[in-house]
C-alpha cells in the first residue's frame, strides 16, 4: 500500500485526499497533514464572544446542479443535501447617495442600470449581451426571461468576449458615464483586473450558479473533512511540516520522507504540497520553483493582494444595507485602510452566527503587496501593530457609522485581521489568499506545471499554479494533483511488482 503525504488541509490538500481514496480502490494510504488547528485552510471561520466570523465564501461557484462543478462539490461533500442560501443580490454599490445593486435577476439590474443612466444604454447593452454569451458558453443560465443562449449563438458571440478579456475593469469603468456605473464596474474586482473576469462572476451568480452553502465557510470545510477520513484518509491536525527529506536515485531525487516541527519522520511514497510554493521551495523542499512558477512570481506585471479586515456585532433593524455593500472610501480614511474601496458585509442569512437581536458585520478593504508587507513587517513589533488594529478598527467603525447612520455608536468590535494574520495563519507568503490578479489578455486557462524539475514524487497544487478562481479552482487542482500522484505509483507499482510500502517512524 503506498502512502501519500498531502501538505496542507485546505480545499486542495481535502480534495487530493479524496480523489486519492476515491479512485484508489483502497491501494493507497493518505495522510493529509494540516498545520493549522481546524481543516479548510483559506475557507474558514471562527468564534469571538459568541459570534461567529465567517471569512470565505461570498460566493460558491458550482451551485447549480446543472454543472460539472456542482458534481464536483457532491463528490467532495461540500454540496449535496446541504441548503443554499440565495441572496436577491450579490453586492450593492453605493455612491454619492445612489445604489445599484447586482441582483440575481439580470434582467432587472439591466434595468435599473438603463434607468439610472440612459446616456450609457450603448455600453450596458453590450456589457448584457457579453454576460449572457459567457453563460451560454459556460451552459448556465438565469431564471425566467433569461433565455439560454443557442450554442452557435454564444460561439458567435466570442469577439465580443474577446473585447473584455482585452480590458482590464478600471477601463471597463472608464466606458461609463455615470460614476455610480464606473464605480459599480470596479466593485468585485477593483481596477486592474481582466474585464473578463466580472463578466465571469455577473454570468454565474445571475445564472444560478454562486451561492452560499448553509452554515457558511468552516462548516463547508468540515463537512469534506468528513468525506475524507469517511474514505479512510488521515487528517492530522496541528501537524506542520517542516522538511520534504529527498535521496538520490541513480540521476533522479526521490522525496523518501517528511519531517514534522517536533521531530516526528513520515515514510512517504508521494508528496503534494498544496501551501504557497514560493513558501515551500528552498525551504521545506530543497529545490527551486520550477521555472515557469518562477517566472511568474518573478514579474512585476503579476500582481498579489491582501486584505485589511474587521468585524462587529450590530443589532438587528440597525443596518440600512442587505448581503454586500460596497463603495469608495473617502480620502479621512483611505491611509488609515490603505485602499479606495471597502465591502462591508453583512450576515443576517446566518441568525446562528450571532446572539438573539444581533448580527455580523464585517469589513473588508484589499491591499496591493506592498502595503502587505508592510503589515506582516510591522506584526514583529507587537504594541505598533496593535496600535495600527486599532486604528484600522476605528476606521471602519466611523465609516460604517456615516454610511448607516443608525448603526454608529452601536458596533461591538469582535476582531480585527490582517495580512500578517493570513501569513501566519496559512503560510502563504504575503498573506494573499488568491492567485495572482488575472490582468488583461492572460489566457485564464493557462496553468503552471506543479511538477519539480529533478524529483519524481513530489507535486505542487494548488491555486497557485492557475488563475484566480477560488475554491473550484482549489479543488480542481486537488484532482488534478491526486490523478498525476496515482499514475506515478501504478507505474511504480507495476515496475517493481510489489507495492511500495509504508513507514512511519517517529524520531
Ligand atoms: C476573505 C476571503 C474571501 C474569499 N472569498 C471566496 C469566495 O467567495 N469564493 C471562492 O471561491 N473563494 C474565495 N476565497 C478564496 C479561497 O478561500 C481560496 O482560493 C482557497 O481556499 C484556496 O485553497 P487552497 O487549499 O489552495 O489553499 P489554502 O487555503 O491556503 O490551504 C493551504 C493549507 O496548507 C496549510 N499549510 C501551509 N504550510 C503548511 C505546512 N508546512 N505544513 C502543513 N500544512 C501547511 C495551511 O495551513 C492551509 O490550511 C476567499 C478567501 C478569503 C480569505
Amino acid at each position: 500500500m503506498a502512502h501519500v503525504i498531502i501538505v496542507g488541509g485546505g480545499v486542495t490538500g481535502l480534495s487530493a485526499g479524496i480523489h486519492l481514496l476515491e479512485s484508489g480502490h483502497g491501494e493507497h494510504r493518505v495522510t493529509v497533514c494540516e498545520s493549522g488547528a481546524v481543516p479548510g485552510g483559506n475557507l474558514t471561520g471562527w468564534d469571538r464572544a459568541g459570534y461567529h466570523i465567517d471569512n470565505c465564501v461570498h460566493w460558491l461557484t458550482g451551485t447549480n446542479p446543472a454543472t460539472k462543478t456542482y458534481d464536483m462539490w457532491c463528490r467532495l461533500g461540500a454540496l449535496g443535501g446541504v441548503e443554499l442560501r440565495r441572496p436577491d443580490s450579490l453586492f450593492t454599490c453605493r455612491y454619492g447617495g445612489q445604489s445599484l445593486s447586482l441582483y440575481r435577476d439580470l434582467e432587472r439590474t439591466r434595468r435599473a442600470m438603463l434607468a439610472l443612466s440612459p446616456q450609457d444604454r450603448r455600453e450596458t447593452e453590450r456589457f448584457f449581451r457579453a454576460v449572457r454569451a459567457m453563460q451560454g458558453l459556460c451552459g448556465i443560465a438565469g431564471p425566467a426571461h433569461d433565455k439560454k443562449l443557442s450554442p452557435p449563438a454564444a460561439v458567435g458571440a466570442i469577439p465580443e468576449l474577446l473585447h473584455y478579456h482585452r480590458m482590464d475593469t478600471g477601463q471597463l469603468a472608464a466606458c461609463f458615464r455615470h460614476p455610480l456605473l464606473r464605480c459599480f464596474m470596479r466593485s468585485l474586482c477593483g481596477d486592474c483586473f481582466s474585464a473578463a473576469a466580472l463578466l465571469m462572476v455577473v454570468a454565474h451568480f445571475c445564472g444560478e450558479n454562486g451561492d452560499l452553502p448553509a452554515g457558511g465557510s468552516l462548516a463547508m470545510a468540515q463537512r469534506m473533512a468528513n468525506r475524507l477520513t469517511s474514505l479512510g484518509g488521515r487528517l492530522r491536525l496541528g501537524w506542520s511540516v517542516e522538511k520534504v527529506n529527498l535521496v538520490e536515485e541513480g540521476d533522479r531525487l526521490r522525496a523518501a520522507s517528511v519531517s514534522l516541527t517536533g521531530g516526528a519522520t513520515l515514510a512517504a511514497d508521494y508528496v503534494i504540497i498544496t501551501a504557497d510554493p514560493r513558501s515551500v521551495c528552498g525551504k521545506m523542499l530543497p529545490s527551486p520553483l520550477p521555472p515557469s512558477l518562477a517566472k511568474r512570481y518573478r514579474d512585476p506585471a503579476s500582481l498579489r493582494f491582501s486584505a485589511i479586515q474587521a468585524a462587529f456585532g450590530v443589532p438587528v433593524g440597525a443596518l440600512n444595507f442587505s448581503s454586500d455593500l460596497v463603495t469608495d472610501i473617502p480620502s479621512a480614511y483611505r491611509k488609515t485602510l490603505g485602499s479606495g474601496q471597502v465591502v462591508f458585509r453583512e450576515f443576517s442569512h446566518e441568525p446562528s452566527f450571532a446572539p438573539p437581536g444581533q448580527v455580523v458585520v464585517q469589513a473588508m478593504a484589499f491591499c496591493t503587496e506592498p502595503v502587505a508587507r508592510q503589515y506582516i513587517a510591522l506584526a514583529h513589533t507587537p504594541t505598533a501593530y496593535a496600535r495600527q488594529k486599532q486604528a484600522v478598527a476605528t476606521a471602519f467603525e466611523q465609516l460604517l457609522g456615516e454610511l448607516s447612520p443608525a448603526a454608529a455608536s452601536r458596533l461591538r468590535l469582535l476582531d480585527v485581521w490582517t495580512p500578517a494574520t493570513y501569513k501566519r495563519f496559512v503560510g502563504s507568503e504575503i498573506g494573499s489568499f488568491m492567485s495572482f490578479v488575472l490582468r488583461p489578455g492572460d489566457a485564464f486557462w493557462r496553468r503552471a506545471d506543479g511538477r519539480i524539475p529533478g524529483v519524481e514524487n513530489v507535486i505542487l497544487a494548488g491555486q497557485w499554479l492557475h488563475a484566480p478562481g477560488g475554491l473550484p479552482i482549489a479543488a480542481e487542482e486537488g484532482q488534478r494533483a491526486a490523478t498525476t500522484a496515482r499514475r506515478y505509483l501504478e507505474r511504480q507499482a507495476a515496475a517493481e511488482r510489489r507495492p511500495a510500502h509504508i513507514r512511519i517512524s517517529f524520531g
